[in-house]
């Protein structure tokens, strides 16, 4: 929450009535803000700092590289060429390496500190987790990126804010579990980006009984199928209305609420909205919603300017940043294959309802020509951690 110190400092400095309310002060101190317009904030602040601070030039390299020109008598671009050709990197890259101790050597002095040195690797137990290989793979894959095409730079003094995602409600099970999903987005960005970019499980189920014609189980998702979703932000239902397809399913929500004398809600598109549009608050829960009751409390946690080391590739926003890790539940037959089948009043099966890999389910429940074996239901199973 870094932002919110320099929001502070700017709101004391702020005296006229109207800006300060696009400045974001404590409602609840460290739990979250007053409700703010996000592009207005932007604005101030693009107002208030010089671009200096913002633009993606090192203004410390660039006077340097001025004085040493100056001094040698040479162009800022021969200086600069000399910057990378004298780089320390370029010194030592192909050199041989110094920590690399020769097995077969005839000196006493190199036999005694290969000794040492496979002393020292024996007691060494620092085997990343999976979880930090793949957090630190994220990071490596973002950090200070820039795109090949100029036209696809993140423009300087861009607002980017972040966005956690937490599991869906009905997954009882993750309840008080970290976040889901954090994701980095461009205040330019629309939310159906966001939406696009939110992956959860509920939309990949595939409905219906298959348990008489297993290879009948359709290919398409339940995200192709049911496309309305909607965000919900202070008081504000947006709605996804993209295809033709889609409804826009906040609506029994407002009707709902207005004969109930609740505040009037209201509703707008969110392929029509960017984030710099929103009023929000920082640190306050919201409301992701898709296939009609898969409920996400989405938090913006954070808002700031992008900085010349930040991923300034806008083909990576939304630009994930952080994903949990869900153990994946194994066949029970096997115990080796992610889940495929879930079966449930299943004569053959060790419990119900049960869970079976593909070629477990096939072998077990059906003889050589295809026919069912006893009595059983079975649906398609799209296991939450298969996507990790
Ligand atoms: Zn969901
Ligand atoms: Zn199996």
């Amino acid at each position: 929450m870094a932002a919110l110190a320099t929001s502070e400092e700017s709101a004391e400095r702020e005296e006229c009535a109207n800006e300060e309310d696009n400045v974001p002060t404590y409602e609840c101190v460290d739990k979250n803000t007053k409700a703010f317009h996000v592009g207005a904030f932007g604005g101030l602040w693009r107002e208030r700092l010089v671009p200096a601070f913002y633009c993606y030039q090192d203004p410390e390299e660039d006077a340097e590289n001025a004085r040493l020109a100056r001094d040698l008598g040479v162009s800022e671009e021969t200086v600069e060429e000399l910057r990378v050709i004298c780089s320390p990197d370029s010194l030592t890259r192909g050199a041989a390496q110094t920590d690399v101790v020769p097995q077969d050597s005839c000196l006493q002095t190199v036999r005694l500190s290969k000794r040492r040195q496979d002393y020292r690797a024996s007691l060494r137990r620092d085997f990343p987790t999976r979880q930090d290989t793949f957090a630190s793979e994220l990071e490596g894959l973002a950090i200070g990126r820039r795109p090949l095409d100029p036209e696809f730079l993140v423009p300087e003094g861009e607002i980017i804010l972040t966005v956690n995602v937490l599991y869906p409600v009905i997954f009882e099970a993750f309840k008080f579990s970290r976040q889901h999903m954090s994701l980095q987005v461009m205040g330019t960005q629309k939310l159906s980006e966001l939406r696009d970019a939110i992956c959860c499980v509920s939309d990949l189920q595939v409905h219906g009984e298959f348990s008489s014609t297993p290879d009948m189980a359709p290919e398409f998702i339940s995200k192709d199928l049911y496309k309305s979703a909607f965000f919900f932000f202070e008081g504000v239902f947006y709605d996804d209305m993209r295809y033709p397809e889609c409804n826009p399913i906040s609506k029994t929500t407002i009707e709902w609420a207005k004969s109930h004398d609740f505040p009037t809600f209201r509703s707008a598109k969110m392929e029509e909205t960017t984030f710099n549009d929103l009023v929000v608050k920082i640190g306050y829960p919201y409301l992701y919603c898709h296939q009609g009751d898969c409920e996400h409390i989405v938090i913006i946690t954070d808002i700031r300017m992008v900085h010349r080391d930040d991923c300034l590739d806008k083909n990576l926003y939304p630009l994930l940043t952080y994903k949990h890790r869900i153990t994946t539940r194994k066949c029970s037959v096997c115990n080796v294959y992610i889940s495929r089948w879930l079966t449930t009043k299943d004569q053959l099966a060790p419990s119900d309802p049960c869970l079976f890999c593909d070629v477990c389910f096939r072998t077990l429940h059906y003889d050589k020509q295809g026919n069912k074996l006893g009595d059983f239901l079975a649906y398609p199973y799209v296991d939450p951690g298969a996507f990790n």
